[in-house]
């Protein structure tokens, strides 16, 4: 379907965009609290950078210690953020953080194998733990950060970002609220073309291809988007052999398509690729219309269209959703994630995306995989 330049006006006419998305702090968090919860980053790579961005804009977080195998990269975030040297750790020393009172909680930024280890690290030094998506590489190994977690009455919280972030809570309030009536099928995918060098390539570190990396969005918002826990899954896998990436003893997969099954009836088809690139994005069809989200999992610029009918007989009744890429300095969605974790931190609340969260999805790959016929962990 096509939506025209005079449905744009049509949208600002009715002010939708307006009164579904909140410019900024959806969670509603604005209020500085007394005291700031102090983090420990663990791996200082891309997504750690933006999660130091994130916390540091936060109202109720700051960064106070630092993980790294590299001495120099973190004396340079050390100084960008005032961070005594004296709290810059190694792999090797991190268990000192227990010694740290300026230390709350961790941020788990490492390749997915280590995620494990890690959290499980950190909650055993009386920290709290955000760890990066996914999970883990396998069910048992989020099984045990979860009861590692709790065994030391520490919080976990899994970094599953869309679930702060305006656009993708939209989507979910109109599906919640009605607008496109039953909701009937759902498509998903998300993909790029993966570099060789890129630890994302190696079955050890990495657990599995990307499903674990990118495909794990399309999974996670096939749950949210219908609120319903998949019952069945079939997927397919190919690689091409002629690819180095791809043709080793070690190497991951390369493309991988599933079909889920919800208990409603709602079917969610969904692609994932290290060998193209697939702008992230999902499109939902009900019975009253459909919506969809383009860069839907990517860090700012996420648009959302849509079109329903209020009475699905009467033309007049139609109503176009377009909202304009939201485009902002530090991406809303790592300050809100930083934001929520404090307050659970402070509050004594469960986070809205706990272990539990992870583990759910860490059980549906399984699945896949299992069905694409791929081995893993
Ligand atoms: P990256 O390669 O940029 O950073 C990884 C960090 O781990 C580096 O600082 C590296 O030095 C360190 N490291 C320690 N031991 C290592 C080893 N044996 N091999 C390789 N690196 C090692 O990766 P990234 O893109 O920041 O991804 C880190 C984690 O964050 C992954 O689990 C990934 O799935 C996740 N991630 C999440 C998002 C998101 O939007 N939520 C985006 C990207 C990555």
């Amino acid at each position: 379907m096509h939506l025209s330049r005079r449905d744009f006006s049509k949208l600002t006419a009715i002010g939708i965009a307006a009164e579904l998305i909140p410019a900024n702090s959806a969670l509603g968090y604005a209020q500085p609290a007394s005291k700031k919860v102090g983090y420990a980053i663990i791996g200082l790579g891309r997504i750690a950078d933006l999660h130091m961005q994130g916390i540091h804009a936060s109202p109720t977080s700051k960064i106070t210690a630092l993980v790294s195998g590299h001495r120099d990269k973190a004396e340079k975030y050390a100084a960008q953020y005032g961070i005594p040297t004296s709290s810059i750790y190694s792999y090797e020393t991190m268990d000192q953080l227990r010694d740290n009172p300026t230390v709350d909680a961790t941020y788990v930024c490492l390749p997915n194998s280590m995620h494990a280890e890690y959290t499980i690290r950190s909650a055993k030094a009386g920290k709290h733990v955000f760890c990066e998506k996914p999970m883990a590489t396998s069910v048992s190994d989020a099984e045990a950060m979860i009861a590692a977690c709790k065994a030391a009455n520490v919080k976990l919280m899994m970094g599953y970002r869309c679930h702060y972030e305006t656009t993708n809570l939209a989507a979910i309030k109109l599906i919640r609220d009605g607008a496109i009536g039953q909701v009937r099928s759902i498509q998903s995918a998300f993909g790029f073309n993966a570099d060789p060098k890129e630890w994302r390539l190696s079955m050890p570190l990495a657990g599995g291809g990307p499903l674990m990396d990118v495909g794990i969005y399309c999974l996670n918002a096939s749950r949210y988007l219908t609120g319903e826990e998949p019952v069945s899954f079939s997927a397919y896998t190919t690689s091409d052999p002629r690819d180095p990436r791809f043709n080793h003893p070690n190497s991951v997969e390369e493309d991988l398509v599933w079909t889920t099954k919800f208990p409603s009836g709602i079917v969610a088809s969904c692609s994932t690729s290290y060998g193209a690139n697939m702008q992230g994005y999902y499109r939902v069809y009900g019975s009253k219309g459909w919506l969809q989200v383009d860069e839907a999992f990517s860090y700012q610029g996420l648009r959302l269209t849509g079109e329903y009918w209020r009475d699905a007989k009467k033309e007049a009744d139609r109503v176009v959703h377009l909202d304009q890429p939201n485009l902002e300095k530090v991406p809303h969605q790592f300050i809100n994630e930083a934001d929520h974790f404090s307050h659970c931190i402070l509050t004594g609340q469960v986070p809205k995306s706990p272990g539990e969260e992870g583990l759910r999805d860490m059980q549906c790959i399984q699945q896949i995989y299992k069905s694409a016929g791929i081995k893993i962990a």
